[in-house]
């Protein structure tokens, strides 16, 4: 039965439209747990009534006309009580509303479950059965899983339609759809698909890119190369397989010939497809039939297309993407964006992402924030591969996007894009002025970086010094571990443009969802694995050759600190002091004259929290990484979509905590800084203020903005404020109170800055 579920669910999730998902739901339920009538009816955009959009069994004529009001008729009692009815016989129940036009009245049994996506109401899945009888467990608990199953692919075709037939107008202008803030700002573009290569599936839309001829004769380029590729295959095979098993490559040779490939292929292309995504139309639509077939041999052949559909791709897209393609106004879209993807866009065209998943945590979303690009996350119902091309607004402040947006809506957001830029300018010159409460009080700003490109704007953003380098990001670009010499390349260039100013390197954190294309590291549960420090103290030749290169590039200057990632014990911090000891004294004596930079331990795991004092008495000061914090302390992974909402850094639990590592440096007389997002809150940053945290340290973005609170509060004003917050228990109403307090003070432009 298991094998049934996954095979309609991945049947369902590769319908082209809602109708056809919906026709394939009805059909395979009803053929697969044996009953007389499964039907579907989804709630009508107004959200009060219910429609019945597919049936196998009842009257087909009705679909499309029979509509209930929430609450009534047996469906309309499924949807408004979000629970499954189960009757032998319908028309006794007092709620049975009789359509003549179904011809249901033949069918006694009854079983409705609901439809039901993030807590939304979809619609209802109906089973009915001549004979009278209550459906039994099972049947009631399978039905129940493929609904639950269902909701996900319904929603996600239920917005293709809206989003349209690709190439051609949207059904709806202005089509809205929420996903979750990854980085503040608005803009205005041209929707470009980040696809994997040689992933037939996400192979966006897109119209010819040269003319329909040529897309053809590269179609037919791209099958007569996999003709060659497999005659040589056969050919290598000769004598090592039986005649018999050679036959295989004639099956395939068969397959690249036929008309069911070939010709529905150019079909497409000549319908005004651009032959990638005819190729993906194709090879679906074949093994949908395969799939369909219940003798296991019969369906591996799919498995067999797949593969062809994967090779001919894989010539089309030789030689794919120049820089021209990208438009003026890119707004980068993916299924799930990873810097590489963003590095290949040119940054001058690039003007905002959507990732389909991820969050404002994503380390995407944090590379979006240090470059200043508008950017929503956890999209999860976007029709990605059909946005290729469109016109597309992003909210980054929101974390919301539009879609073909009308003009009033295009003049509306670009009204905002000057208003953020006359804000931005007119904090530029603030940048420029220290860091200072109201009654005295200096809180340096630093930048968080991670790229070279970075440096520059950080510069000459203000920032007193990089309180946060992520040196994994120039890891991540490269193929392979950077050597002693390029490293210490890249950070003498970060330390020295800074110079006399802090610049705290961070050692390498990778793990969770940082991955190096070249140490892949498999696990179930990345965040709780091997990450961070825990990689590097079981890779000393790696973490040596960091710390050296740290080390030589700070020869002659007085500005490098060190920082340990993912600290969870004493011992860890131990052991990485003495690595760094070592690496120190070895450089000693190869006669480099290194002075002993200053040391410090995030704080982004709970036990760190209640280590604080300890931890700092052994170095020189305490950054606490609240990206990690949040996550662990509200066990939220922090790129995870469906609890995104849950995971908030105005939580109690997280301030107390926040409070007790102040405290804990405060008596060992160590300094703390804050170095994740939450220090890029406006609203935040007024609590970290009142608890004394020495320095914040906040994407380059953001700088100006958080020098703006902290000149226009005093330290006492903001302690006053962290005390009624700590009295708070609700996340929305500590906001609701910081909010206003900012407004109080004329900084009710930063508000919206503060649903981020
Ligand atoms: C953090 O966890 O808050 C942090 C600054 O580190 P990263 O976001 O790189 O994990
Ligand atoms: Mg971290």
């Amino acid at each position: 039965m298991l094998d049934i579920l996954r095979r309609i669910v991945q049947e369902v999730s590769t319908a082209e439209d809602l109708n056809q998902a919906l026709d394939i739901i009805v059909h395979r339920v009803k053929q697969a747990l044996g009953i007389d009538v499964c039907s579907v009816y989804l709630m009508a955009p107004d959200r009060q009534h219910l429609m019945l959009m597919a049936t196998e069994g009842l009257n087909p004529d009705s679909v499309g006309h029979v509509r209930l009001a929430l609450g009534e008729g047996l469906v309309g009692l499924v949807a408004e009580r979000a629970e499954p009815v189960n009757l032998d016989n319908a028309t006794d129940h007092p709620l049975f509303r009789y359509f003549p036009e179904t011809g249901e009245e033949r069918y006694h049994a009854f079983l409705g479950v609901p439809i039901v996506h993030h807590r939304r109401m979809l619609g209802v899945l109906v089973a009915q059965q001549h004979e009278r009888r209550r459906f039994d467990d099972e049947h009631v608990a399978l039905l129940i899983t493929l609904a639950a199953q269902l909701a996900g692919a319904i929603s996600h075709a239920e917005l293709i339609g809206e989003v349209g037939p690709r190439r051609g107008t949207p059904r709806q202008a202005n089509l809205q759809i929420m996903g979750i803030p990854g980085a503040s700002g608005v803009a205005i573009g041209t929707a470009v698909v980040a696809y994997a290569a040689a992933a037939l599936e996400s192979v966006p839309d897109r119209e010819p890119v040269v003319s329909v001829e040529e897309e053809i004769h590269a179609f037919k380029e791209a099958v007569q190369r996999v003709r060659e590729e497999m005659e040589s295959i056969k050919l290598r095979m000769n004598g090592v397989l039986s005649t018999e098993e050679l036959l295989l490559f004639d099956a395939y040779m068969m397959m690249l010939g036929s008309d069911s490939l070939v010709l529905r292929t150019i079909e497409r292309i000549e319908a005004g497809s651009w032959a990638q995504a005819a190729l993906r139309d194709t090879i679906r639509e074949s093994t949908r039939a395969f799939d369909d077939m219940d003798d296991p041999y019969l369906r591996e052949r799919a498995t067999d297309l797949r593969d062809i559909g994967r090779r001919i791709l894989t010539h089309l897209q030789s030689g794919q993407r120049k820089i021209e393609d990208f438009p003026e106004r890119t707004i980068l879209i993916g299924e799930d964006l990873t810097a590489t993807q963003l590095a290949e866009v040119p940054v001058e065209r690039l003007a905002g992402l959507v990732s389909a998943r991820g969050t404002g945590s994503s380390h995407v979303a944090i590379l979006a924030r240090a470059m200043g690009i508008p950017a929503v996350m956890g999209v999860s119902d976007l029709p990605v591969g059909r946005m290729d091309g469109m016109e597309v607004v992003i909210d980054g402040y929101r974390g919301q996007i539009f879609i073909q947006p009308s003009r009033e809506l295009r003049e509306e957001f670009q009204r905002l894009v000057d208003e953020e830029r006359e804000l931005a300018e007119g904090l530029r010159n603030l940048a420029l002025e220290p860091a200072t409460t109201q009654d005295g009080v200096v809180i340096p700003v630093y930048a968080n970086s991670g790229l070279l490109a970075d440096i520059n704007p950080s510069k000459q953003s203000g920032a007193d010094g990089i309180g946060l380098y992520r040196t994994e990001v120039p890891f991540m670009i490269r193929d392979r571990f950077p050597g002693e010499e390029e490293q210490v390349e890249i950070y003498r260039q970060i330390l020295s443009s800074f110079d006399p100013r802090p610049v705290t390197l961070r050692t390498l954190d990778v793990g969770g969802d940082k991955a190096l294309p070249y140490f892949p590291v498999h696990e179930d549960n990345p965040f709780l694995g091997w990450r961070g420090i825990r990689i590097t103290l079981d890779h000393p030749e790696i973490f040596l050759t960091q710390l050296r290169a740290m080390l030589r590039a700070s020869q002659g200057l007085s500005n490098l600190q060190i920082l340990f990632p993912m600290i969870s014990s004493l011992d860890e911090l131990k052991d990485a002091l003495r690595l760094l000891q070592r690496a120190r004294d070895e450089l000693l004596d190869e006669h480099y004259v290194i002075p002993m930079p200053k040391v410090g331990v995030m704080v982004e795991v709970p036990s760190a929290v209640y280590l604080a004092e300890a931890l700092a008495r052994r170095v020189d000061f305490l950054s606490v990484g609240t990206n990690d914090l949040v996550q662990y302390l509200l066990a939220v992974d922090r790129n995870n979509a469906r609890v995104a909402d849950l995971y908030n850094a105005l939580h109690p639990a997280v301030l107390r905590a926040l409070k007790q590592v102040s405290e804990g440096a405060k008596k060992a007389g160590k300094p703390v800084s804050i170095c994740g997002e939450m220090a890029a809150d406006p609203a935040a940053a007024i609590l970290l203020i009142g608890m004394g945290i020495d320095s914040l340290s906040v994407n380059v973005a953001s700088l100006a903005r958080v020098k703006w609170v902290i000149r226009s509060f005093s330290q006492a004003r903001a302690r006053e404020l962290l005390n009624q917050c700590l009295e708070m228990e609700e996340p929305a109403a500590i906001r609701a109170l910081l909010n206003n307090a900012l407004m109080q003070v004329g900084l009710g432009g930063l508000v919206r800055a503060g649903k981020t």
